[in-house]
C-alpha cells in the first residue's frame, strides 16, 4: 500500500454499541486504514477521547465508552499499556475528573485492561514550527506515551462548524489554559491554525472516530443525538475530517480548520474519492450549531480593499452567543467566559457584545442548554 492509500480515510458500518457490532467495525476499519502493525508489546500508547462534558453515553457528547474499551482491548492484545483521558474545559483536577470518567462510562475501560489517566500536571512546551502558537501549555500524561491514538466524536460545534478529529486535539492543553488560548486566537481562522499547530505537534499515529450516534443542533455539548451507525479511521486528521464535513453535507469553507489546513498545504483542494466514499451515508438535513462564516476570515496575503471588505463581511456575517429564556442564573458561563463578557444580573446572564470574542465557550459548557448559538441576520437570510 502506498503512502497516499495509507493515508485515506475509511469507515464500517456499526448500527449499535454492542460490544460485538463494536468490535467488529473498530477491527475493519482500522484494518482498512493500515492497521495496528506499529503497536509493539510494552509500547503505551495513549488514547485521547473526548470527555467534554460529565454527560452519559446516551447524551452523544462523549466518546462512547463501548468504542474507548473495545480499543483498549484491541491493544492490550498486542502487548501494549493503554492510558485512556482528556482535558476538558474547567479544572484539571482529580474529583472533576473522576466524575467525568465515572459519569461517561469510561470505568468500562479498566475492566478491559486499560488505565484512566491520574497524571493531571502539564508543562511548557516548545513546537518552533507552528505557525499560530510556538510555545504552550500541554498535559504531561500525552507526553509520557510512545503513541497516541485521537478517538474523537463527531457533533456540530458553535465556533468551528464541527468537531471530529483536528478539533480533539484541543484536549492537550489543560483545562483552565484553554481560556487564554481562545483569547489570544479570536480570529477562527487563526483560532483553525492553532488547532492545526497541536495536530503537528502531538501528530497521533491514528484518528478514530465515533460516529455511531452523532450530535446536531446546539453542540457540541447540548445538541441532540442523531444515528449515523459509522466507525471512522484514518492516519491523517485532515481528511478524517474532511470524510465527517462531507457525511453532514457541510461545506468545507464553513469549517475553519480544513480552510487552514488547505492554506498550509495539508490538504489537497478537492478528494472526490473521499466524496464518494461519504455519499452512500451523507446526511442532508444536518442541523447546524451555527454559521461560522470563515470564508470572510482574513489570510496574511490580504491588503487594502480586499482586507477591508473580508472583514466587513466576516462582521456582518459572524454567529453570536444569545441567552435563552431557560437561563437558571448559574454563572457557569460567566466564569468560563474568556474575554469576561457576562454578568448575571437578577439571574440571568448578561452579555456585553462589545467585549464577547465570540469563542462560544459559554454554550459550550452551559449545562441547561440556555446559552445558544445565533445565526446573524444576513447568514438567515442568505442561508449560511
Ligand atoms: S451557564 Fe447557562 S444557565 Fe448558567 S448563567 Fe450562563 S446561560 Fe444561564
Ligand atoms: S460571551 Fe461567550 S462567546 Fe463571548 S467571549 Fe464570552 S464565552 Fe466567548
Amino acid at each position: 500500500m502506498n503512502e497516499k492509500e495509507n493515508r485515506m480515510p475509511a469507515l464500517a458500518p456499526c448500527p449499535d454499541y454492542t460490544p460485538e457490532t463494536v468490535r467488529r467495525a473498530l477491527e475493519a476499519a482500522i484494518e482498512a486504514s493500515g492497521g495496528l502493525s506499529w503497536v509493539k508489546p510494552g509500547m503505551r500508547v495513549g488514547i485521547k477521547l473526548n470527555l467534554c462534558a460529565a454527560k452519559k453515553p446516551e447524551a452523544a457528547a462523549t466518546t462512547h465508552p463501548v468504542l474507548a474499551s473495545e480499543l483498549t482491548r484491541l491493544l492490550r492484545e498486542r502487548g501494549a499499556e493503554v492510558v485512556l483521558g482528556d482535558s476538558p474545559g474547567g479544572p484539571f483536577v482529580a474529583p472533576l475528573m473522576h466524575r467525568l470518567y465515572e459519569t461517561t462510562g469510561m470505568e468500562l475501560c479498566r475492566e478491559a485492561g486499560g488505565v484512566l489517566n491520574e497524571d493531571f500536571g502539564y508543562s511548557e512546551v516548545e513546537f518552533p514550527e507552528g505557525k499560530s502558537i510556538r510555545r504552550f501549555a500541554c498535559v504531561d500524561w500525552l507526553r509520557s506515551c510512545d503513541a497516541v491514538i485521537n478517538f474523537c466524536k463527531l457533533k456540530s460545534h458553535g465556533m468551528m462548524g464541527m468537531t471530529a478529529a483536528v478539533k480533539n486535539l484541543y484536549g492537550v492543553i489543560p483545562g483552565t489554559h484553554k481560556s487564554e488560548y481562545h483569547y489570544r486566537h479570536e480570529d477562527p481562522m487563526r483560532f483553525a491554525d492553532m488547532l492545526i499547530d497541536l495536530n503537528e505537534y502531538v501528530r497521533p499515529q491514528l484518528h478514530l472516530c465515533d460516529a455511531v450516534e452523532i450530535m446536531e443542533g446546539n453542540g457540541p455539548t447540548m445538541g441532540t443525538p442523531r444515528h449515523l451507525g459509522l466507525v471512522l479511521a484514518c492516519r491523517d486528521p485532515y481528511r478524517l475530517d474532511r470524510l465527517c464535513a462531507a457525511l453532514l453535507s457541510l461545506k468545507e469553507r464553513e469549517i475553519p480548520y480544513l480552510e487552514a489546513a488547505k492554506r498550509r498545504g495539508l490538504l489537497a483542494a478537492e478528494e472526490p474519492e473521499i466524496g464518494a466514499l461519504a455519499a452512500p451515508y451523507a446526511l442532508k438535513d444536518f442541523q447546524r450549531s451555527g454559521a461560522t462564516a470563515s470564508w470572510f476570515a482574513r489570510t496574511e496575503e490580504d491588503r487594502g480593499l480586499r482586507k477591508l471588505l473580508k472583514q466587513g463581511m466576516y462582521l456582518l456575517f459572524r454567529s453570536r452567543p444569545a441567552v435563552g429564556r431557560d437561563c437558571t442564573g448559574c454563572g457557569r458561563c460567566a466564569r468560563d467566559c474568556p474575554a469576561s463578557a457576562i454578568t448575571v444580573v437578577i439571574g440571568r446572564a448578561r452579555i456585553r457584545r462589545n467585549a464577547c470574542i465570540r469563542c462560544f465557550c459559554c454554550q459550550e459548557f452551559c449545562p441547561t442548554g440556555a446559552m445558544r448559538v445565533q445565526r446573524s441576520l444576513a447568514a438567515r437570510l442568505t442561508g449560511r
